[in-house]
């Protein structure tokens, strides 16, 4: 199959248009093999001794250190585990700071002296591996972050196994750190996070008068994607390289007509959702929802919620199997956040709450006044929490795939702001007038209209889809996460702010306490004093709108537009204290994500320019110039016969234009070189904002000039599968 002139994209559009839907035949009940993959509790406590199963219970649910006298015993009885569903191999699994996942297989097999051959799988295997950490991003601090660093498994995810085509792999959920104890991977701060939003947590509970013994964060990632033929896809050297297009006209249809949303699946994307759902739930993950998306050849899938860090681990394996299975549906999984320009991107709506280990949802409203006061004041810690560390979260969500997406109005933008939906806006606007001295706090609860609030639950109908960190009954949801990244930093950085703000809550309500008095009054005084302090974070009109860019302004909130000022936040004292106040990170730690973030945002985006420059010069123009020369022909045979005048008129204008869009090209290619050249610099910050600015404009002006050639040029010359093509043919 040649990629010149349109042999290719004829080629793809017969293999499209010859695919069936896969057949797996699984008609088996999703209950009957539900983790079936895993080392789940169930299997434990029948694999296990019994004293060896309780003790790894303490570890894996109440959060104790793991007893190493144990491991030799779970070792085993994970090795016939493993062994008898048919794992040859093993493999400490873990998320390093490259965003993906990461696995290093050794075979059970071991050959003894006499050439026998046995399969072994020690305590310390299943406990602690050695990857080489040098060829993983550290951030640029070798000196401090040593080579070598080292794999522990982390009990809080069952352990799985992974199918491969021809055998079976046995996973163990790690976390992955240096020996000098700095975390080199995304797992270690999450986990850390939580045990300091517990802490702080905890501590509030405690002035309620409850004592549970732990408080978990919760999340429900909604993942988006698209799904195109996997023939365009080859044909795409940006797709392949980048994740999204580089270029690319408008479709003559788009998503103007609103009909994909929630429309029915068609049956090859159904084929496939089903195998992904089979795969998932063999692993233990409860995938519940899956649908169409705004935009042509988009989707959604949404698991049950988890604990946070199980999410995490399972949000990561979702990924994983959307990619795999496309592979064998022949359809290629794009978790980019913006694969096409003009079309809706994607985004990872992150579901949050927090929850007592006695299952209590602490973001629920409760059905009497003094549970809502608690609630009021983990509703207002929350919101406190967005208010002072929005530069923190807006870090937490920066890259180069998410600058496409946030504030593009379809997406919530970058300003991070509240939405809290009418029921509850009514009654913090009450509690803020309100005249709380006098009368029982109670009534004055009741009278301000809080003990109404169990129907906020159920009311979601004025849902905000423009915002970015919303109320959504029960929960908050987190949606300007990159349809791409792990929840794992974000959901650090909301716990840690959290956590933190938490923290400042109790203490307030404490001082207060000592002074003595009713202890309701007391919280209901804070609650309206951060009601007041927050007041700025609140929206509830159009976040899309050019006026809440203004407003958002005169509030004072920030609107850090691009990748390079988002990180930047991450250098500030306010980020230093919390993040070494809640343990997320070290001094050391918070520096290397740094750069480790900005030097990503560079790689990024220097992978796209050679892609965007390899492909105008060596697709885009050679088309054009057959093109002209076609044109060119035309004329000059024209004129060979002897017409002139108004028959020959026409098509030298024509032969102009495209002239004229060859010489633009060549232009705008010479300026984005010359862009790029200024931006050469040693100091990351300036090259990394001269890239998102300056450069990234330089290759707008590329890809305009590549898209109106796109219409103009003959089609049977132009080898690059066209919007219309990928988006609509699958
Ligand atoms: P939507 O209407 O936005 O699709 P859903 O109500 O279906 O929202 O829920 C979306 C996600 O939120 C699901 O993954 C769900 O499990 C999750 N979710 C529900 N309750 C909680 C909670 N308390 N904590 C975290 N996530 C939750
Ligand atoms: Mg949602």
């Amino acid at each position: 199959m040649s990629t010149t002139g349109n042999q290719g994209r004829l080629w793809a559009i017969t293999e499209v248009t010859n695919r069936t839907p896969r057949v797996i035949g699984n008609g088996a009940k999703a209950s009957e093999y539900f983790g079936c993959n895993t080392f789940n509790q169930k299997v434990m406590s029948e694999k296990l001794p019994k004293d060896v199963y309780q003790s790894l219970l303490k570890t894996i649910s109440a959060g104790h250190k793991l007893d190493q006298n144990i491991a030799a015993a779970v070792a085993h009885a994970v090795k016939e585990w493993a062994i008898e569903k048919g794992a040859t191999h093993y493999c400490h699994w873990f998320q390093p700071n490259t965003g993906g996942t990461a696995e290093k297989h050794d075979a059970f097999l071991t050959v003894d002296s006499s050439g026998g051959a046995v399969e072994r799988f020690s305590a310390s295997q299943l406990v602690q591996s050695e990857p080489d950490a040098s060829s993983f991003p550290s951030g640029g601090r070798r000196t401090t972050f040593e080579a070598r660093g080292y794999t522990a498994w982390d009990p809080s995810t069952p352990i799985f196994i992974m199918e491969g085509p021809n055998g079976k792999t046995l996973c163990i959920p790690s976390v992955f750190i240096s020996y000098t104890g700095e975390t080199l991977d995304k797992k270690t701060p999450l986990l850390r996070s939580v045990e300091y939003l517990s802490k702080n947590a905890l501590r509030v509970l405690k002035l309620f008068g409850k004592t549970p013994g732990h408080v978990e964060a919760t999340l429900g990632p909604e993942q988006e994607y698209f799904l195109i033929d996997e023939a365009f896809y080859s044909l795409r050297p940006d797709l392949v390289a980048t994740g999204r297009t580089l270029m690319g006209a408008k479709p003559p249809k788009g998503q103007e007509l609103e009909d994909q949303y929630f429309g029915s699946i068609k049956a090859r994307v159904l084929a496939y959702m089903q195998e992904v759902e089979h795969e998932l739930f063999k692993l233990g993950i409860p995938v519940k929802t899956r649908h169409n998306e705004v935009a042509p050849s988009q989707f959604e899938t949404a698991p049950v919620f988890e604990l946070v860090s199980v999410a995490t681990d399972h949000n990561q394996l979702t990924m994983e199997m959307l990619r795999q299975v496309a592979k064998r549906h022949n359809l290629a999984f794009l978790v980019h956040e913006k694969p096409f320009a003009g079309i809706n991107g994607s985004g990872k709506h992150n579901n949050w709450s927090m929850a007592t280990s006695d299952g209590e949802n602490l973001l629920e409203p409760g059905s009497t006044p003094a549970q809502n006061l608690q609630f009021l004041v983990f509703l207002l810690a929350t919101m406190k929490a967005v208010y002072k560390y929005a530069p923190e979260l807006r870090a937490a969500i920066a890259s180069s795939g998410n600058d496409h997406r946030l504030g593009a109005n379809e997406a919530p933008p970058a300003i991070i702001s509240v939405f809290l939906g009418d029921a509850l806006t009514r009654v913090l606007d009450a509690i803020e007038k309100g005249d709380l001295k006098g009368a029982t706090t109670e009534n004055q609860v009741i009278n301000l209209g809080v003990s109404k609030l169990p129907e906020v639950a159920r009311d979601n109908t004025d849902r905000n889809r423009t915002s970015p960190f919303a109320f959504t009954g029960n929960k908050f949801e987190f949606r300007a996460v990159a349809s791409s990244a792990s929840p794992a930093t974000p959901m650090a950085t909301l716990n840690a702010a959290v956590g933190a703000t938490l923290g400042e809550i109790a203490d307030a309500i404490e001082a207060r306490a000592k002074k003595g008095g009713d202890f309701d009054k007391a919280v209901m005084d804070i609650v309206r004093e951060w009601v007041i302090e927050t007041r700025a974070i609140r929206f509830e009109g159009n976040n899309y709108a050019e006026e809440w860019v203004i407003e958002a302004e005169r509030r004072g909130l920030p609107n850090l537009r691009k990748t390079p000022e988002a990180l930047a936040q991450l250098t500030t004292k306010q980020a230093e204290e919390l993040f070494t106040k809640s343990g997320v990170y070290t001094h050391d730690e918070l520096e290397a994500r740094y750069h480790l973030e900005v030097e990503r945002y560079i790689k990024d985006i220097e992978i796209e320019i050679a892609c965007l420059k390899e492909m105008a010069n060596t697709q885009v123009a050679p088309a054009a110039y057959k093109h002209q020369a076609n044109l060119v022909g035309a004329v000059s045979g024209l004129t060979g016969i002897g017409l002139k005048g108004n028959l020959v008129a026409g098509q030298v204008a024509e032969v102009e234009s495209v002239a004229k869009l060859i010489a633009d090209l060549k232009d705008s290619l010479a300026a984005l070189d010359k862009a790029v050249e200024k931006a050469e610099s040693d100091d990351i910050e300036r090259k990394s904002a001269a890239l998102a600015y300056s450069v990234s404009d330089a290759m707008a002006a590329v890809r305009e000039v590549c898209d109106r050639l796109e219409v103009i040029v003959d089609d049977t010359l132009w080898p690059l599968p066209k919007y219309r093509e990928m988006l609509f043919l699958s």
